[in-house]
């Protein structure tokens, strides 16, 4: 039998470091040490008659990092409602970008086994952060704090062909997210997430197979295990004369395993509309001309400077560089 191998695109959600939320002038607090529901208004809890406005630094920080991975962003781009009911969703819906997202078709180089890989980005949208449930025996808790905080998500093509790969293009994006100044990349407080989308094809062909979404991985020991995993699942399927079942799947942490939620959601699922309480976002050109320049030196750029400035090897640089604070401590000692 012809040898299988693993295609894999990521969905990466990061919160934006702003000081006030999305929508609403609520503070964003570290949601694993505030109070909970401390920082929440009408509008960040879906209170009828409330109306969003849009938070012009998250726009700004969007735009950062859209331009920093060399997509395209568009003047005009639209929010839109994704419904859906859960209780820590207050509003009934999430309001996201769907048809005109803020930025795409841009990439990011990431250092493979061999060589540099060309990942390329999808697109970059904005939308708002959920609440937080807390299951207790025979009731749940919620905490309103993290809802309405901006969130950036992050979609790339199925460009990536191992675990390796993809773990170390989750890695480059928190590095350059970072650098950027748009997000802690501190993993246990959940400020970065990933949905990884799998699925296996025969070696040479260029058709992608059937896929699956895992959800729910908010570590890169997460990340890498319920690929693993995944991959393995579809190959013993697949080995077996199966097909693979397009699905949405959970990652069980403490079992180590994934589980299927349901059949693959679609679109036209969540009634997708655009948002009748916000305006078309227009960005001007003289303001993202402004972003690029003011841009800071981003990994990659850095690691080379350090090979070529102090003789490093690429491992040592990219040791180096990964995190700023370290990067620009070795560079002033
Ligand atoms: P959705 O919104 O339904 O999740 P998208 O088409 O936006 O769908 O794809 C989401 C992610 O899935 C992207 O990162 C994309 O690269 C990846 N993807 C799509 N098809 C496949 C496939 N056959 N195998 C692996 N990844 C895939
Ligand atoms: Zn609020
Ligand atoms: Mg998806």
């Amino acid at each position: 039998m012809t040898e299988l191998e693993p295609v894999i695109g990521l969905e990466v959600h990061a919160e934006l470091l702003t000081r006030s939320k999305m929508f609403c002038g609520c503070a964003v607090v570290d949601s694993t040490a505030a109070e909970p529901n401390s920082s929440v208004c009408e509008i960040c809890t879906g209170m009828p008659g409330t109306l969003p406005v849009i938070n012009q630094r998250a726009v700004e920080y969007a735009v950062r990092v859209a331009l920093a991975l060399n997509c395209s962003v568009a003047e005009t781009s639209l929010f839109a409602r994704k419904n859906y009911f859960y209780p820590d969703l207050p509003k009934g819906f999430q309001i996201s970008q769907f048809e005109l997202p803020l930025a795409s078709d841009g990439w990011l180089d990431i250092e493979a086994e061999d060589g540099d890989q060309r990942v390329r980005i999808h697109r970059v949208h904005l939308e708002e952060d959920t609440g937080k449930l807390f299951h207790r025996e025979g009731y749940s808790l919620v905490d309103y704090n993290r809802s309405g905080v901006p969130l950036l998500e992050i979609v790339s093509e199925p460009d990536l062909y191992s675990i390796e790969q993809t773990k170390r293009y989750a890695l480059a994006l928190r590095s350059l997210l970072r650098y950027l100044g748009v997000n802690s990349g501190d993993m246990q407080k959940g400020v970065i997430r990933f949905e990884a989308n799998v699925s296996l094809r025969p070696q040479g062909s260029l058709e992608l197979g059937t896929r699956t979404e895992i959800k729910n991985l908010n570590s890169f020991r997460a990340l890498a295990r319920a690929v693993a995993y995944e991959i393995a699942r579809q190959r013993a399927v697949l080995s077996a004369g199966g097909r693979v079942q397009q699905a949405t799947v959970g990652w069980d942490e403490n079992r180590e395993i994934t589980l299927s939620q349901r059949s693959k959601e679609e679109a036209h699922d969540y009634r997708y509309f655009p948002e009748p309480d916000l305006p078309p976002l227009h960005i001007e050109r003289a303001w993202i001309e402004q972003i690029r320049s003011e841009l800071p030196e981003l990994p990659a750029a850095k690691r080379a400077r350090f090979m070529a400035e102090y003789g490093l090897s690429a491992y040592t640089a990219s040791v180096l560089t990964e995190e700023p604070a370290v990067a620009d401590y070795f560079a002033s000692a």
